[in-house]
């Protein structure tokens, strides 16, 4: 091994020595049933199959897309107060009713999958594989933070030398504000609003603009799941107004934003300057998440999850892979494999099957992914790039390019453009270079040596280390997801510590 001085018998009997088949998982872990969607693939090419289509392709020929009004700045104001006095009568509720009706909305989502994948594809322009993933990931969050909430927000009673009656009880804050990205408009969406209501909080909930459609389908499904309408708000319209205006809001109790570090930032500082209570910013953001792969690496089994990990969803999730270090003795042959595996990748229409890469969302972000791409056509050396000859509109063909070092790279840009670099020498170094990046969301780690794979994890400043396999779709309940540094503030979303950040915690203490 060029990279690593290594004992060849402790490689053989390292329990990674043995190639496991690529994984393609699914956010199945709490979803009983199946919809008939099988995954196989090896290059990238053909990422889902789905057996019993016809459902959906009824579902996706049928929807039209609402128009969905936007809400104005007063509406805040009278939302807010609205939902700050609804806010008794909901958080007074056993918390095992507010779990039945979250419980309850996750079984109706599940019953409309169809239903919510044309809409989906059609707002949102996502391939079908990634739109029956998405309704299947929003059902887990219902099913997880329901039972969540029975587990985590009983009263505790502490017993203790005090000789009193101790008890710590857990309660909604108020109002919470969420505040959700285009790119999971459904499972993000869903993810936050139901946590923070089964926690016992009031909502007002702001979609992005792009994806509005998907998010007033949810509300609706929410209030016929039993959620009352003075618990729960739509509130549609630019971030700039609307959404600043509801993070500024005096009744304002807690913010759960997901998007952009940028936009984060903006919003801590709305939090830092305004009246009132001092409250919780809960930030899921950006990443420049990388992959480091040593000579004792898999070239397949890299190939295969750097395809899936920097292309799938066009490369519009915040856990894509952006920067691939590869060790320079096999780099040559990882790179020619992925130029390969890119000729391999059908890029087009989303609602057809055959489809790996569809478009990105809207043109904002085809002009802006495709001058990153100009440029780096001029400052990078091109590896590779997929090629389309489909006319469908706001297509950006994946593309691989060669950057000089780990520091080259400057910013996320959310799209499917994947940077390489040769590394020789000290891994340590290479971790430690990305850590300077200053994001901290996924990491991903190909090695067949044990104890590297545990050393690079330990060094890692990152929410999600995944080793042997692609760095996306996390599975709710099994694999809390989430970043520090610019990548966000956790707590992780499908984790057991989410719902604590959306409560408030009294101790009440008895002299008996
Ligand atoms: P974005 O531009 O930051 O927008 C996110 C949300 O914030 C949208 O609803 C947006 O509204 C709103 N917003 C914008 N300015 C605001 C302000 N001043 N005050 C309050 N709200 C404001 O992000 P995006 O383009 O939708 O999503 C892509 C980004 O999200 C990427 O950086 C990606 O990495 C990140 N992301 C992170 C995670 C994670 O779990 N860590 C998951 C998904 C995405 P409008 O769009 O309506 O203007």
């Amino acid at each position: 091994l060029a990279d690593n001085a290594v004992d060849v018998e402790r490689l053989l009997a390292s329990p990674m020595t043995t190639a496991r088949p690529p994984a393609f998982p699914m956010p199945a872990f709490l979803y009983p049933v199946d919809h008939g969607l099988q995954r196989r693939n090896s290059t990238g090419a053909d990422l889902a199959v789905i057996a019993d289509r016809a459902p959906l392709d009824a579902a996706v020929a049928a929807t039209v897309v609402p128009v969905i009004r936007e809400a104005t700045t007063e509406e805040v104001i009278t939302q807010m107060v609205r939902l700050d006095d609804g806010f008794a009568a909901w958080s007074e509720r056993p918390v095992a009713e507010r779990a039945a009706i979250i419980r309850r909305a996750g079984d109706m989502l599940d019953a409309r999958l169809a239903e919510f994948c044309g809409l989906l594809v059609k707002e949102a322009h996502k391939t079908l594989g990634d739109c029956v993933a998405e309704v299947r990931e929003a059902v887990d969050f219902c099913r997880y933070y329901a039972d969540q909430a029975q587990i985590r927000l009983q009263d505790q009673v502490l017993p203790g030398p005090t000789g009193e009656s101790n008890e710590l009880r857990m309660t909604g804050r108020g109002v919470f504000v969420c505040i959700s990205p285009w790119n999971f408009p459904l499972a993000i969406f869903a993810g936050q609003v139901v946590a923070a209501l089964v926690a016992g909080n009031t909502v007002a909930a702001k979609p992005a603009e792009q994806t509005p459609a998907v998010a007033a389908r949810m509300v609706e499904l929410l209030y016929e799941a039993g959620v009352p309408k003075d618990a729960l708000a739509l509130l549609h319209g630019p971030g700039e107004t609307i959404g600043a205006s509801l993070t500024a809001n005096l009744h304002c109790s807690g913010v759960c934003f997901t998007g952009s570090t940028q936009v984060a930032k903006i919003i801590q500082r709305t939090l830092a300057h305004k009246d009132g209570p001092i409250v919780p910013f809960i930030a899921e953001t950006g990443g420049l998440n990388a992959m480091i792969v040593d000579s004792s690496a898999l070239p397949e089994q890299v190939v295969d999850a750097v395809v899936q990990s920097a292309f799938r969803s066009a490369g519009q999730r915040c856990s894509a892979l952006r920067l691939l270090v590869v060790h320079g003795s096999i780099a040559d042959g990882v790179i020619e494999m992925v130029r390969g595996a890119l000729a391999e990748l059908n890029v087009g229409d989303p609602a057809r099957l055959s489809t790996d890469v569809g478009p990105v969302i809207d043109d904002e972000a085809h002009a802006n992914v495709s001058r990153n791409v100009a440029r780096l056509k001029k400052e990078a050396k091109l590896l590779g790039e997929a090629k389309t000859a489909s006319t469908f509109p706001r297509l950006v063909p994946p593309v691989a390019f060669e950057l000089g070092a780990i520091a080259d790279l400057k910013e996320e840009i959310f799209g499917p453009v994947l940077h390489v670099v040769r590394w020789n020498g000290d891994v340590d170094q290479v971790m430690h270079d990305i850590n300077e990046l200053g994001y901290g969301l996924t990491l991903g780690i190909q090695t067949r040596i044990d104890s590297r794979a545990q050393r690079l994890a330990k060094l890692a400043k990152v929410g999600n280390v995944y080793i042997n396999r692609n760095i996306i779709g996390a599975v709710v309940g099994v694999q809390p997801f989430g970043g520090e540094g610019l990548s966000g503030t956790g707590p992780k979303a499908g984790g057991p510590n989410y719902l604590l950040r959306f409560c408030a915690e009294q101790t009440l203490t008895i002299n008996t």
